[in-house]
């Protein structure tokens, strides 16, 4: 290891997200973040796109973040919560209760996005176990979802863009339905939830629950779709008698321009997941809230309680941070700092839809995608960016941004205008 650069050592040594270790991408090591912007070591700076993935949606350093984590360090950083409870998640739980689809009343705390997907699955098994309903044990989902990393939540992945055959038969097969293909703002076509009804109509003896995204498939596509898929879908699962899962982790918390998404369709959920922005990217936090009917009736059944308890459940550091993001973003005119943000990425993006090489450009509330007809070259077009003192991480054949609220109109000019150039300048790989 001697004489190693830090970089070298990280590439060398430390795995990033999906990457190779023979082959690692360039990373960029940053001394500090401050706002909306982002320091690296050698003091370039960078205006930030990604939000840290959909986290950081008050930007970095904030002062009442940071004094609200400081308060609670002077308190207790971590207590177990198996037999003992504290205010930080009792506050969180009351905030949470008041803004989430009220028919919600029971929530449980968990580390990630991905731990609150396992949670979210294991309620339903337990919920048709406690109904005397063992059969009732699979998932259905539609393709192009993305719903975390660990065994179960990647089981209900796209199976493509998951990529399921690497994993074979050790994970768990799902029902797989048509992504929707209807459009958020386009016409409605009943055909697009006709193979959901049918596989239902077919398998629903075999199925716990329905688990989607609503309005916004993330990771696994960026797509947005018609909310009338989430009453339709709602409709289906009272008929055939499935537990319906909303996985709002990078849809919650205003992001796409309601509070949380299944308000564009009104629909409640039997059981829903949060995360990411839940802390304002401060720390890593998650939350399973569901109804008293599938908290009851699991309570009942035959275990007398819910299988699980992490560790560090509702950690008493990421709640406080927690509460007083939340408290921060409903203090705020957040819709019309949201409104400002998609009318200025309807100003700038729109225009590259009538390039050769671009597919389609979508913009809902501060999320703006541009989706290329090939995949991009990562590595250039990284440096690309980070030359140009931005900061946008694009996968597959999408380059976008979601930068935090706070970015002003000045910031997010100049970093759309320099996004606006990158892609117009991109040509096909040979
Ligand atoms: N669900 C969705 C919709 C997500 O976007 C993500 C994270 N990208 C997850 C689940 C998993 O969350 P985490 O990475 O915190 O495990």
């Amino acid at each position: 290891m001697a004489n190693l650069t830090d970089l070298q050592f990280d590439q060398q040594h430390i795995w990033h997200p999906y990457t190779s270790m023979t082959q690692p991408l360039p990373t960029f090591k940053v001394k500090r973040a401050q706002g909306v912007m982002i320091e690296l070591e050698d003091g370039r700076q960078l205006i930030d796109g990604m939000s840290s993935w959909w986290c950081a949606i008050h930007g970095y350093n904030h002062p009442e973040l940071n004094q609200a984590v400081t308060d609670q360090l002077q308190q207790m950083s971590h207590i177990m919560f198996g037999g003992l409870t504290h205010d930080p998640a009792i506050q969180l739980a009351k905030l949470l209760l008041k803004i989430t689809p009220p028919s919600l009343d029971k929530i449980f705390f968990a580390d990630s996005g991905s731990v609150a997907v396992e949670v979210a699955l294991k309620m339903a098994v337990q919920y048709w176990a406690s109904l005397h309903q063992p059969n009732k044990t699979n998932f259905i989902t539609p393709r192009s979802g993305y719903h975390g990393d660990t065994w179960n939540a990647m089981s209900v992945c796209d199976p493509v863009t998951g990529m399921h055959q690497i994993f074979g038969p050790s994970l768990p097969n799902r029902i797989f339905v048509p992504a929707p293909q209807v459009g958020f703002d386009q016409a409605w076509n009943p055909a697009d939830i006709a193979e959901l009804e049918k596989t239902l109509s077919e398998q629903h003896e075999n199925v716990a629950g329905l688990i989607l995204e609503p309005i916004v498939q993330g990771a696994g596509g960026m797509r947005f779709y018609h909310p009338e898929y989430l009453r339709q879908a709602k409709l289906l699962c009272e008929k055939y008698n499935i537990l319906l899962i909303f996985d709002e982790i990078a849809t919650g918390f205003g992001r796409t321009g309601k509070l949380f998404a299944w308000e564009w369709a009104a629909v409640e959920p039997d059981i829903m997941c949060i995360g990411k922005g839940l802390t304002g990217g401060y720390m890593t936090l998650s939350a399973t809230l569901t109804t008293q009917k599938v908290a009851n009736t699991i309570s009942q059944g035959e275990a007398g309680v819910f299988m699980h308890g992490p560790t560090f459940m509702a950690n008493p550091l990421a709640c406080a941070v927690a509460v007083k993001s939340t408290e921060l973003l409903l203090s705020r005119d957040w819709q019309a700092n949201i409104r400002r943000i998609e009318t200025q990425l309807k100003f700038h993006l729109p225009a590259l839809s009538s390039l050769e090489h671009v597919k389609d450009v979508r913009i809902l509330g501060a999320i703006g995608v541009v989706e290329l007809t090939f995949n991009v070259d990562m590595k250039t077009l990284q440096q690309e960016f980070v030359r140009r003192g931005i900061w946008i991480r694009p996968f597959g054949k999408l380059v976008y941004v979601m930068p935090p609220y706070i970015i002003s109109e000045h910031e997010l000019k100049n970093l759309l205008e320099h996004m606006v150039e990158v892609v117009k300048n991109m040509v096909q790989p040979a």
